[in-house]
């Protein structure tokens, strides 16, 4: 037998699904996640539960489709190949079945923005990626489309899928999308959502440009729009 290559990053894939599961955004072995590494990228095997997923059973993936191992790759492995090839910045992709997202995927409709976190998806609304089976081509061209300009959308009677810089990050923007459909599926219960306009997310997605950015430069951008505090010392 070879000796297991990239363990550690194999171990943050399996921790990545158990938070992902604690955190109640996914369940069972619905979902997946990757993280970009190796000859590719490593992704969970297909229908194993986490909690009991070991290193070997995350399989390691060219960027080719091609896999090594024992283990049959997650049936979405194609949605994970198409991110890592055509999103560059993409280093880590958390796929899941969380209960709000998924219940307005079935409505097939982007999210509108009726708050200003809808620009954490990367514009100026959460899309919609039209229905396709799992695990098709198919459905990872119609992601990809939803995914132009954007970091995380909605897959129609199927559920979410989010990429960022790392494991943590991917995995949060994941929650957010949660998040951010519980908050738009009550308040469309309550009556009907007041939706901000493009001049205003134009001014979202500039201040999100800085927003969270500890450093000069942007402390700078804001200091420029008047809208930082003064440092005294
Ligand atoms: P896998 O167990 O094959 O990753 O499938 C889960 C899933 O969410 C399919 O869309
Ligand atoms: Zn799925």
């Amino acid at each position: 037998m070879t000796r297991l290559s990239n363990i550690k990053l194999r171990k943050s894939v399996i921790e990545t699904c158990l938070a992902m599961n604690a955190s109640g955004i996914n369940q069972g072995t619905s979902g997946n996640v990757s993280v970009r590494g190796g000859k590719g990228f490593f992704v969970t095997a297909s229908g194993v539960t986490y909690d009991t997923m070991t290193p070997d059973q995350v399989v390691e993936m060219d960027l080719d489709g091609g896999y090594f191992g024992d283990w049959r790759p997650s049936s979405e492995w194609r949605m994970h190949l198409d991110i890592y090839r055509d999103r560059p910045e993409a280093q880590a992709i958390v796929h899941t079945h969380s209960t709000h997202a998924t219940a307005l995927s079935c409505l097939r409709k982007d999210i509108p923005p009726f708050h200003y976190m809808i620009a954490v998806a990367g514009g100026t609304s959460l899309r919609c990626a039209e229905y396709a089976t799992f695990g098709t081509k198919e459905l990872s061209a119609n992601m990809l489309r939803a995914l132009e300009g954007r970091k995380a959308c909605l897959l129609a009677n199927h559920g979410t899928i989010s990429f960022g810089p790392t494991l943590a990050k991917a995995l949060w923007l994941a929650g957010e999308v949660e998040a951010l459909c519980q908050q738009y599926f009550l308040a469309c219960e309550a009556g009907e959502p007041a939706i901000l306009d493009d001049a205003e997310m134009v001014r979202v997605l500039e201040k999100f440009s800085t927003y969270g950015k500890q450093d000069e430069e942007a402390l700078a951008k804001e200091q420029a729009a008047g809208e930082a505090p003064v440092r005294r010392g």
